[in-house]
């Protein structure tokens, strides 16, 4: 097994706010047809760029009292959330598993980050992140064939089947669901996810990540039924992105759930 030394990963975790800051620009704009790369930062509302002490990550939004230094519209939370649940994620998966496997896991979480970020503002799973999460996860169970020292825990037959069966599964439901209630309720960027998912985690892995995001799903709409006192209504758009990151990411990190065979 690969260990990078510790150096680079204090460096990770030192990054990792930056990279959630990069995730939150990404998360704005792809689904607005923009690209993440080019262009400076600037206000949405008076169109000033930000400058270097807005752009450090939580502390630049913090400093400015959560509000555009220019106009002093407030700045969506959804930046400060997106850096710190960057950092989260980095530190839980360096913590959880030791050596490299540990900063590929970390990407994964990244890119569930930006995804369920996208998927809660825009009902939306852009396949270019999509797609390339069951790249990378299929990449990642070939590697262990080049080199030795970087073997991953999933074979590719396993990662390769559990890309199709995620995909396959999600998209007969979607069928199903719109052939029973006339609309579509489950898209094909939902089984696009669970067929990242079986690329990571592979095909045992698919029944955990679905329990953890049907009940976790369940959980929160009951919560904010409770806290709303109010009845969800069957018509409301409810992301089911967010709780497929969710299940993902404790599968990938803990293993699949093994239901007793
Ligand atoms: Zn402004």
């Amino acid at each position: 097994m690969v260990h990078p030394p510790l150096a680079a990963t204090a460096l990770l975790l030192v990054a990792s706010p930056f990279i959630g800051s990069f995730l939150g620009t990404l998360a704005y704009r792809m689904p607005r047809g923009r690209s993440a790369l080019g262009g400076r930062s600037a206000c949405p509302a008076c169109g000033v760029t930000l400058g270097p002490a807005d752009l450090l990550p939580v502390l630049g939004y913090a400093w400015r009292g959560g509000r555009c230094g220019q106009c002093g519209v407030p700045i969506s939370r959804d930046y400060p959330a997106i850096e710190l649940a960057a950092l989260a994620a980095a530190v839980w998966a360096v913590m959880v598993l030791p050596g490299w496997q540990g900063w590929a896991v970390c990407v994964l979480g990244w890119f569930l980050i930006a995804l369920a970020a996208i998927d809660l503002r825009h009902f939306l799973l852009p396949d270019t992140l999509t797609l390339s999460l069951v790249t990378l996860g299929l990449a990642l169970s070939v590697l262990g064939i080049l080199a030795p020292g970087l073997a991953w825990p999933v074979q590719p037959v396993d990662a390769a089947g559990g890309a199709l069966l995620g995909f396959a599964v999600l998209t007969v439901v979607g069928m199903v669901y719109r052939g029973l209630r006339g609309r579509s309720g489950i898209g094909l960027g939902d089984a696009k996810l669970l067929a990242a998912a079986g690329a990571w985690a592979g095909w045992q892995g698919l029944p955990g990540v679905v329990l953890i995001a049907a009940l976790s799903a369940l959980a929160f709409a009951g919560a904010r039924g409770a806290w709303t006192r109010r009845l969800p209504r069957s018509g409301d758009p409810v992301p089911f992105g967010p709780y497929l990151a969710l299940g993902t990411w404790l599968v990938v990190l803990y293993g699949p759930m093994a239901f007793g065979f």
